[in-house]
């Protein structure tokens, strides 16, 4: 277990910076509820070039394939229901 401070009680923590645990994703897919897909997430965004690339809103993404997600992917913690 890594070393942590001793904090006087009441010592506010710092804010925890969630980072992704794969790339491109908001959280670690499969975290999120059963049955539910980044395809169906309101979160997901489709970019469209000669053809679709699909992105998650939540996380800052780049212009290239290393953060493109599926959206047969299993849904993450972050999982939010679409309005229609
Ligand atoms: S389930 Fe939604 S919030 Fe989570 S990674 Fe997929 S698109 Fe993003």
């Amino acid at each position: 277990m890594a070393d942590q401070p001793d904090l006087p009680f009441g010592t506010a923590l710092p804010p925890i910076t969630p980072r992704p645990v794969v790339r491109g994703y908001a959280r670690r897919p499969g975290t999120g509820p059963e049955g539910q897909t980044c395809g169906t997430c309101a979160n997901v965004v489709c970019k469209s070039y000669s053809r679709n690339y699909y992105k998650c809103g939540l996380v800052k993404t780049t212009g290239g394939p290393a953060t493109d997600i599926r959206l047969s992917s299993p849904a993450c913690e972050l999982w939010k229901k679409k309005d229609r």
